[in-house]
């Protein structure tokens, strides 16, 4: 175990929260994940600065989270520092069609901000339970909608530790990938921009998605959401129904019998047992339907 405390001098991080050896099950939606030498929680773009380049220095690794609902971390928890970009960095301003917004903003609140404006096109993100830098960073989308529709550009942090605009272009968005998953670049803040529209209709659609997804998702249980991307031609949760896979399960991790493309979490599931089913539906979709189901949900941590 690293001795993070040596290192890092708590005066410079005033108002931010560093929590050492924190079980990261507290702080992902699959409720899993065993504990990060540090979690930190900064206020400022300065905090993330300060302490990126004090990882660098000191050679600690560092990992972006937002919100946690896409996150599946080890057992055995995390070898460095994880940054938590989410509530303590959601500012947001809104001027005319124009929405600027930093990464921790949650999609559940931004999409209240937009609906009150009476901007239409992000209904789609109102039940996505992530950030924006999160749902940036995974182009992240739903029901016809997806960030890419709607994003201008991105103020980032490199990872080593410059700040950059990266417009819509560079980020490159496709289905559930952007740029930033191959630099690793940090989302600090977005523009995005919208239509105007009338808000009874924003609503009613707002209320429409959050229905579905009740009736459809198994949103009562802890996951992290698909856990496999939607491959080419397929979907994903038919394909596993069809292998015959509703309701398998290794320990408490099961694949949902209301969704199969949700691994649920039924009280105790651990990495290991998410990990263990998701070889398992891989091996058996790959055997009955010659189909590669490449996972969504980031893993990571110590293995
Ligand atoms: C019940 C449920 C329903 C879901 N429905 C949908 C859906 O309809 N559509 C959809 O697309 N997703 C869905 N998801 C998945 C998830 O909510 C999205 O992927 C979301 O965008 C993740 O955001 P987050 O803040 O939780 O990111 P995290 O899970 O914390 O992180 C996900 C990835 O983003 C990176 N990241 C996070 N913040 C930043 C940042 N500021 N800068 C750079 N990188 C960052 C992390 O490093 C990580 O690789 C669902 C999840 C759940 C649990």
């Amino acid at each position: 175990m690293i001795k993070l405390q040596e290192h890092i001098d708590k005066k410079k991080f005033d108002g931010a929260g560093l929590y050492y050896n924190e079980p990261m099950s507290r702080h992902t939606s699959f409720k899993i994940g065993g504990p990060a030498d540090l979690l930190f929680v900064p206020k400022t773009i300065k905090h993330i600065e300060d302490m990126i380049k004090r990882c660098i220095e000191v050679g600690i690794p560092y990992y972006i989270m937002g919100n946690g609902s896409n996150l599946l971390v080890s057992d055995l928890g995390y070898r460095g520092v994880i940054i938590q970009i989410c509530k303590t960095m959601s500012g947001y301003k809104i001027e005319g069609n124009r929405v600027y917004a930093q990464g921790g903003i949650l999609l559940s609140s931004l999409s209240k901000h937009i609906y009150r404006a009476g901007l239409r096109g992000f209904e789609f993100a109102s039940g996505i339970p992530g950030t924006l830098g999160g749902a940036v960073y995974m182009n992240a989308g739903a029901y016809g909608g997806e960030i890419k529709d709607v994003i201008v550009e991105a103020e980032t942090l490199t990872r080593k530790g410059a700040y950059k605009t990266l417009t819509k272009e560079a980020l490159d968005l496709g289905y559930r990938h952007s740029s930033l998953q191959i630099h690793e670049d940090i989302v600090l803040s977005a523009t995005l921009v919208l239509e105007e529209g009338d808000k009874k209709v924003i609503k009613a659609l707002m209320q429409d998605f959050g229905q579905r997804r009740k009736d459809k998702q198994p949103i009562e249980l802890p996951s992290a959401g698909s856990t496999f991307k939607r491959p080419e031609g397929y979907y994903a949760g038919k394909l596993i129904m069809d292998a015959g896979l509703s309701g398998y399960h290794v320990g408490d991790a099961r694949v949902s019998l209301k969704h199969c493309g949700f691994v649920v979490n039924e009280g105790q599931a651990t990495c290991k047992e998410v990990l263990e089913l998701i070889d398992h539906i891989q091996l058996e979709v790959k055997s009955k339907f010659d189909v590669d189901l490449e996972p969504e949900v980031r893993i990571i941590g110590e293995f």
